[in-house]
């Protein structure tokens, strides 16, 4: 439950409860009131307890060892039984495991120590969580062993990593490949049940909040979180556009899930989307001081600058944090149809980018050129206009101030809304709730 969750659940019983009976004496009002209060509090205290006792809680993590031998170790409160799989380019294993609560500071892990480079933990989809583990050599894992609480000490899980041949470790990610294509196929959802129903044709809109999960995205020099700010920004975006009930709102996440980036375009092909808006607030190394102010990103196959460049590269990497298996890309398909499909897409996504600038400009601060492109997957959909939206850089402490100012985002969410209004103005006119002007 979150903080606002919370809010509610405290002020509505009483605010609603009470506002229809002004003759009660003001002495009852509050005994009721507090009433109300303490049960509200009571039954959010129970939920919690309930929550927290349905998933294992990680209390620390470590690593020790040397280039010869690794050991990572988990404290944890109940047994839990990692499925271990290795990936390559670059060298990573994974451990999945059911959704656990990861109680410690995850990003104040070190873990370069010995065979492991680097590491990371988190939600990895609905029912699973995940730990990504960047190899610095080749391994094998030697054994994997639980350990009982004995006195007063937690119960560890414990990996073995020893250090292996490259034959061996490709070995074990083709072993990897094999599993996760047959448990793929197993799972292969119904397109058709799938695809979304559309028969009141209101045009379907699915924001896109980057990152999630294991995936953290940008980390801003105040130490906000790229993946919490840009689900926040996305979720106040869909309040936004759903007044006057003129399009169906999807958003590929709405909570803390890692969603990889085929899917999100997949979400958006199968719900035959009519607009995709990814939206991110990543950061950048290169000319760290100079990129500032809100960008529209459209797909291309050049980039249109560097800065464009290193972000979809950045942008494209989501999936190998989270250890997930890069499919193969479709070879170029000649079709002259698709090929039409897609050049008319690019341009209605070229539209809306000009449309959305055109309303961002006079709202809040742009970066200089704000129209840019390059080649970033999850705008690949050969059918759907789809555009990512930088709404600043984590990287600068100006722009992290504005992100998390409620003044800066409402104002932000305002002019979306008046683009995407704009954009489908024509499509709507003529029916009955259209946007007028
Ligand atoms: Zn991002």
């Amino acid at each position: 439950m979150t903080m606002a969750d919370n809010k509610k659940v405290l002020q509505s019983p009483a605010s609603s409860g009470l506002a229809g009976v002004p003759a009660i004496a003001p002495a009852i009002q509050w005994v009721m009131a507090l009433a109300v209060l303490s049960l509200a509090l009571l039954l959010s205290a129970y939920g919690a307890q309930v929550w927290a006792s349905e998933k294992p809680v990680i209390s620390a993590a470590r690593v020790a060892g040397d280039e010869d031998r690794t050991r990572i170790v988990f404290e944890l409160n109940t047994q839990v039984t990692p499925v271990i799989s290795a990936l390559g380019t670059p060298d990573r294993l994974i451990l999945d495991l059911p959704e656990v609560t990861f109680a410690f500071d995850k990003r104040a892990q070190n873990a370069e120590q010995g065979l492991v480079r680097d590491w990371r933990f988190g939600l990895f989809a609905v029912g699973k969580s995940r730990v990504v583990v960047d190899l610095a050599a080749p391994v094998r894992v030697d054994k994997t062993l639980f350990l009982p609480s004995i006195d007063d000490q937690p119960s560890r899980l414990v990996i073995d990593l020893v250090r292996a041949s490259e034959e061996e470790f490709a070995e074990f990610v083709s072993e990897t490949r094999s599993k996760r294509t047959a448990s793929r196929e197993a799972a292969a959802p119904n397109t058709d049940l799938m695809t979304a129903q559309r028969a009141n044709s209101k045009p379907v809109i699915v924001l896109d909040p980057g990152h999630g999960g294991i995936d953290y995205g940008a980390i801003g020099v105040g130490g906000t979180l790229e993946k919490a700010i840009v689900l926040e920004f996305s979720k106040l975006l869909r309040d936004k556009l759903s007044e006057g009930g003129l399009y169906q709102i999807h958003l590929t996440r709405d909570d803390d899930t890692f969603i990889p980036l085929g899917e999100r375009v997949q979400i958006g092909h199968d719900l035959a989307a009519d607009l995709f808006i990814s939206i991110h607030a990543d950061s950048v190394v290169r000319g760290k001081k100079l990129a500032r102010g809100a960008t529209v990103y459209t797909l291309s196959d050049r980039a249109s600058d560097d800065l464009a460049e290193e972000l979809a590269a950045s942008e494209n990497m989501s999936d190998i944090i989270a250890g997930v298996e890069l499919e193969e890309e479709p070879t170029e398909v000649t079709d002259i149809l698709l090929d039409l499909a897609r050049r008319e897409t690019r341009s209605f996504s070229v539209y809306f980018a000009k449309t959305l600038i055109g309303e961002l400009q006079s709202a809040v601060r742009l970066i200089r050129n704000p129209h840019r492109s390059a080649g970033f997957r999850v705008l690949k959909a050969h059918d759907v206009p789809s555009v990512l939206v930088e709404l600043g850089y984590l990287s600068n402490a100006h722009d992290e101030k504005l992100l998390i100012s409620e003044e800066w985002r409402e104002r932000m969410a305002d002019a979306m809304t008046e683009a995407v209004h704009s954009f489908f103005r024509p499509r709507l006119a003529g029916r009955d709730g259209a946007v007028s002007q």
